[in-house]
Parts: C-alpha cells; sequence; structure tokens
C-alpha cells in the first residue's frame, strides 16, 4: 500500500482546493479526512482506517468501490474513442447502445435521451426543454415551474432554484425566475393529527391550490423527487403520488420526476417512479447510472414531450461538450450489465431492501431515535431529546446545539459513514450489500448512537 503524508495532503487541500459546500475556515482549522481507496462497501482514509460507506459516496457508488469490470470497460473504450461530440449530425456507438438500453429499461412510454455531463446539467436541461415544449405548443404563457421547499435539484442557477434550500437560496441571487415552492410532504413536520394516508393527500392538495393560485395556463410542469434525498430522505406517505398524477393530469401540467437518487435500483426498481406509481413525463437520472465511476447525467424523455421537441422547430438550441461522452457512456453501460447480472434490483426490492427495513426501524428502540423509516436502499433516523407518546409528541434538540453533527462524528469514529441533515442520520448503502453487511452496519451505527447518548447525557443534554 502507498503511504501518504495526510499532513502535507491538509495542508495543500486547505491552500489550493475549494470544496462544494464547505465552510473552509472550519476546514482548514479541522484538516481534511484524505480518502485513498475503496473497495466493496469499504473506503480506506490516508490513516489506513477502514470504514463502511453507508453513503455509496454522495448516493452513487450503487455497485461498490474497485470493480475490475468496470476500469476494464473504460479503458477500452478510451483507446478506441475516447471523446467525440455529438453535435453536426455525428453520433457514436455507446451513446447510442445506452440510449437505447436505458429506454428499455424505463417505463414504455420513453422512447429518448438527452446526455448530460451531471444532474443539475440534466435539470436545467429540464428547465429549458418543458419551457420549448410550451413554445412549440403554442402557449408560451405556461412558463412557471412549480418544485417543493427542501428539494435538492442540483446546484447551477436552475439547479439551485428549481431546488426548495433556504441556506442556497440565500446566497448568490437573484434566482432564476418563474420557479415557485410548495412544502414537503413530511409526516413528521406536517402530519399531526393525521394519518400518514391522509395527509398525503393533503400534502398533494397543496400542488392542486397552488395551480389555481397561479392559473393553470400559466404553470409549466411540477418537478420532485420520488423521494426527497438530500432533504433528509424524505418518503411521503403511499397515497402522495397517485395524488399528484391525478392533478397534473387534470390540468394538462408536465410531471417531471428527478430520480437523480432513486434511479438505478436504489428503491428496487430501475426507476423510482415505477416502485412509486409515478407517470412521469421526463426523467433526470446522474449518480447511479455510473455508480459515480465517471461523471454522466441526462433526462429520459417521455413521448409527449419527445414526439413535439423531434417534428416541431427544428434545432433545440441546448447542448453540452460532453452530450454522450463515448467513456461516460461505456461506463454506464458496464454499470448497467453488473446490475443486471448480480441482480441487485430484484434484491434490494425482495430481499436486502426488506431486510434493511427490518433492521433499520428497530432502531427507534434506542433512548435517543425518536422515528426510523426507510424505502429500498435509503434510510433515515431521527435523533429527539426525549419521547413522547406519538411521532409528533417527541421534544426535539436545539437545532443550534449541533447534534447530528456530533453523533455523525461517532458513526466515523465507530467506522461507518452516515450523513447528518440537521438531527436526521441518513444513509443510501451500496446496493451490493449482503445481509452480513447490513448486520455489520446496523452494529457500528448502534455503537455510535450509544456513544453519542453517553456524551449528550454527560454534558447534561438529555432530558431526566
Ligand atoms: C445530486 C442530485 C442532483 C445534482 O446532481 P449533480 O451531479 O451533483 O449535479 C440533482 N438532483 C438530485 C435529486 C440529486 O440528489
Amino acid at each position: 500500500m502507498q503511504t501518504i503524508d495526510t499532513g502535507a495532503i491538509q495542508a495543500l487541500d486547505a491552500a489550493h482546493y475549494l470544496h462544494p459546500f464547505t465552510d473552509h475556515a472550519a476546514l482548514a482549522a479541522a484538516g481534511a479526512r484524505v480518502m485513498v481507496r475503496g473497495d466493496g462497501i469499504w473506503l480506506w482514509d490516508s490513516e489506513n482506517r477502514r470504514i463502511l460507506d453507508a453513503m455509496s459516496g454522495l448516493w452513487c457508488v450503487n455497485i461498490g468501490y474497485g470493480r475490475q469490470r468496470m476500469s476494464d470497460a473504460v479503458y477500452q473504450q478510451m483507446q478506441t474513442l475516447p471523446f467525440y461530440n455529438s453535435f453536426f449530425n455525428t453520433t457514436n456507438v455507446p451513446a447510442v447502445t445506452l440510449a437505447a438500453k436505458l429506454v428499455a429499461l424505463a417505463p414504455p412510454h420513453f422512447n429518448r435521451v438527452f446526455f448530460t455531463g451531471s444532474g443539475s446539467e440534466a435539470n436545467d436541461t429540464i428547465v429549458r426543454m418543458v419551457r420549448r415544449y410550451w413554445q412549440l405548443m403554442a402557449q408560451p404563457e405556461r412558463h412557471i415551474i412549480i418544485s417543493r421547499v427542501n428539494a435538492y435539484h442540483g446546484s447551477t442557477i436552475a439547479g439551485v432554484s428549481l431546488g426548495g434550500m433556504a441556506g442556497m437560496h440565500a446566497q448568490g441571487g437573484p434566482l432564476l425566475p418563474g420557479i415557485v415552492h410548495i412544502d414537503q410532504p413530511s409526516y413528521l413536520e406536517h402530519g399531526q393529527g393525521m394519518t400518514e394516508d391522509e395527509f398525503g393527500v393533503v400534502a398533494a392538495g397543496w400542488l392542486e391550490e397552488r395551480i389555481k393560485t397561479i392559473g393553470p395556463h400559466n404553470v409549466a410542469a411540477f418537478i420532485a423527487e420520488p423521494v426527497q434525498g438530500a432533504g433528509g430522505v424524505i418518503i411521503p406517505p403511499t397515497s402522495y403520488w397517485a395524488e399528484i398524477g391525478r392533478i397534473c393530469d387534470k390540468y394538462g401540467i408536465l410531471l417531471v420526476a428527478d430520480e437523480v437518487i432513486c434511479g438505478f435500483g436504489r428503491l428496487g426498481a430501475w426507476f423510482g417512479s415505477t416502485r412509486m406509481g409515478i407517470r412521469p413525463d421526463l426523467i433526470a437520472f446522474a449518480k447511479g447510472v455510473t455508480s459515480g465511476y465517471i461523471p454522466l447525467g441526462g433526462v429520459l424523455v417521455g413521448d409527449r414531450v419527445g414526439d413535439v421537441l423531434t417534428t416541431k422547430g427544428g434545432d433545440f438550441n441546448h447542448g453540452f461538450t460532453y452530450s454522450g461522452h463515448p467513456v461516460a457512456c461505456a461506463a454506464a453501460l458496464e454499470n448497467i450489465r453488473i446490475i443486471e447480472d448480480e441482480g441487485l434490483v430484484t434484491r434490494v426490492a425482495e430481499d436486502t431492501g426488506p431486510y434493511l427495513n427490518a433492521a433499520f426501524t428497530a432502531l427507534a428502540a434506542h433512548p435517543l431515535v425518536g422515528y426510523a423509516d426507510s424505502f429500498g436502499f435509503v434510510a433515515g433516523l431521527n435523533l429527539v431529546q426525549s419521547k413522547g407518546a406519538s411521532v409528533h409528541a417527541h421534544t426535539l434538540f436545539d437545532g443550534d446545539l449541533g447534534v447530528g453533527m456530533l453523533c455523525r462524528t461517532h458513526m466515523f469514529d465507530a467506522g461507518v459513514i452516515m450523513r447528518a441533515v440537521g438531527e436526521r442520520m441518513i444513509i443510501a448503502p451500496p446496493l451490493v450489500m449482503t445481509r452480513a453487511d447490513i448486520d455489520e452496519m446496523i452494529r457500528r451505527i448502534t455503537l455510535a448512537l450509544d456513544a453519542t447518548l453517553a456524551e449528550l447525557q454527560t454534558k447534561g443534554l438529555m432530558a431526566e
């Protein structure tokens, strides 16, 4: 194994490398953790600590790290044709093959794909595409896109505007006009006094109310993640999506599913929409399409939009240098073959997903955990100061105490990576996890919860 001078890397990192979503003063003081190697569900840092990666990198390494087949496929494509563009009536074999493969995996009314370099670019593309669609339909006033509070749709100006993250909206504005937000279907936050299914219908009703306020003739599309990811793994009640679909149909509004996290097996189906009973017109994808080995994103375009874009109006003046990048597409094709060969989608749906659900929801018995839920291979639990008679009666921690971040540190010390969104701790494990891996992950999470509880008790922060 190569030896790495951690201190020297940290010094160069602090001096020259601007990280995404990072407080650089705090990072420089703490020193960055240097990741050097990955294999399967495990990561090793420069101090040779072995860490179970329960976040799949950033929701993306669905097939796990260190897959020889991926490096072989990429190497071969680099030697054959490392790059060519798809402008000027040109194409390449991996891009075409991948487009056909994605169409075969998607619901039947999807027959076309537009490739981008990332999820943010996919959502940028969607903003332009839905507005272009309505122009071609001679209804250009239909330009407003409805999204949700606490949604994450990327970090470009269109992505941040579509997203509903207050901390992002506060910086670098003004945002893109013509985008509005309704509340998220969070049962914990808004569902008091209702069953989950009653709440799902109420939360979907917020969409109809907003459409009526704006005027249906001004609304282009509704965009949402099947399960909200970065917002804290917000799993909607089962009644929610059926009602959203009914409302979009009623007003003729395009329904866009941002499947950047939910696609490629994460929810136990190739596309989370299928599992959630969503019938989208457009699907954004990225992350799991290549398991993060090479950047790639794109938009699956349903026939309602695709038939219009390809028969009316000539050029759609939009695209990227790396749209249909042959190496990225070759990586995606091999990634999909691995998922198929190992039956990972079915495994998550029928075996490891239900197994994870049983083990993870049982964590709600821990004195620190007020609520725990999962869907496929995403899960989250809420840290609470004391428990009440129902999930809406718990005493929550003051956000300023930073209990989520404290718990995250204990997770790392226990050798497992879990992400903190406020006081909600979330995971999105690699789909290759076995039942034994899940047991090991839960064991480490429990150790870290115990350590967090002990520290909070020592500090007098738990209710007596
Ligand atoms: C990560 C993410 C994006 C943005 O993708 P990037 O590749 O980081 O640009 C968009 N939507 C969702 C749901 C995501 O999780």
